[in-house]
């Protein structure tokens, strides 16, 4: 089994549905609300269990209910919560308003996850212990720059997905070896819309990059080679959240394994075609067998 360590964050998403968003200093009535457990960090580490990986998850919940919640969904999942810190203070949460036109604003409040600001002896060991190492934005920068330098030393693979975008110092891309940003990300971080210019852009700071393009598939472009357009399979979206999350679990699994580049897109744009399905984020992640029937 891919032995895979994701440092990242968990949050809880309580999500009001409601007709219209209200306005400034308005209220109105929502029509649903439901708790959903996410956090990019949360959902990689589900998305590669499911997979078929070992997972560690690296992050830190509150000591309030959620976090109770969010460890238990973890370990329901197949994930190793050992390095998955308690803090003092509340969970991570994302307060989502969705209306009926699917729109949706978002206010993420980190709580717990910002209290890791660096690594200590544990989670470095535990990095060390792994063949990849999985990373996004949603921690201080402080602690994935440290992972990422912790990786590379031990000479474990890195990939990070650049969310939410930010501009990333030379010092993290340094320790990058696959960057999977989806379309927009790469714009931001390239300064070029189109994708093959903004992979080109990326491959001065990354070896290899994954831009993913939603339904039309992704990316993949290393140095020295050709850019490689993959398509992803056509199936009938119902939601797309997650889809991104279970694109990466699912390809760190099939990249341990020492599947090539073709071969690891292909199981990674089979899982996120599933998960995009069915409603839900993590919910909606496919396990490995119904990866391996689609
Ligand atoms: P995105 O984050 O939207 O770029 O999506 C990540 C990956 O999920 C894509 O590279 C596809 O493999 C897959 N995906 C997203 N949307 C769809 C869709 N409508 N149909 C099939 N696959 C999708």
């Amino acid at each position: 089994m891919t032995r895979i360590a994701v440092l990242g964050s968990t949050n809880m998403d309580l999500v009001a549905y409601t007709a219209r968003a209200p306005g400034r200093g308005e209220t109105v009535t929502g029509r649903e609300f439901r708790t959903i457990p996410g956090g990019k960090g949360a959902n990689q580490a589900v998305a590669a269990a499911r997979a078929g990986g070992e997972v560690m998850m690296i992050g830190a919940v509150g000591d309030d209910a959620y976090g109770t919640l969010l460890r238990d969904g973890l370990e329901h999942a197949g994930v190793d919560t050992d390095l998955l810190h308690t803090a003092e203070g509340p969970s991570g949460t994302a307060h989502i308003v969705v209306d009926d036109t699917g729109s949706n604003a978002i206010v993420v409040v980190p709580g717990a996850n910002g209290v890791l600001t660096a690594l200590g002896p544990g989670e470095i060991a535990a990095i060390a212990a792994s063949e990849l190492l999985l990373m996004q934005l949603e921690l201080p920068l402080s602690a994935v720059v440290e992972g990422a330098r912790a990786a590379h030393a031990q000479g474990v693979r890195t990939i990070l997905t650049p969310s939410p975008v930010q501009p990333l110092t030379d010092e993290l891309y340094d320790h990058i070896d696959l960057l999977v940003p989806n379309e927009h990300e790469a714009a931001e971080l390239s300064g070029q819309d189109e994708p093959h210019a903004a992979a080109q852009i990326l491959l001065r700071k990354v070896p290899e990059v994954i831009i993913t393009l939603g339904a039309k598939g992704c990316l993949y472009a290393a140095r020295g080679g050709e850019p490689v357009l993959f398509e992803a399979p056509s199936v009938t979206a119902v939601d797309t959240t997650g889809a991104g999350d279970t694109f990466v679990g699912a390809l760190a699994v099939a990249l341990g394994e020492g599947r090539p580049v073709a071969g690891a897109v292909a199981f990674a744009s089979s899982a996120a075609a599933l998960c995009v399905q069915k409603p839900g984020a993590s919910t909606s992640m496919p396990y490995r067998s119904e990866i391996e029937a689609s």
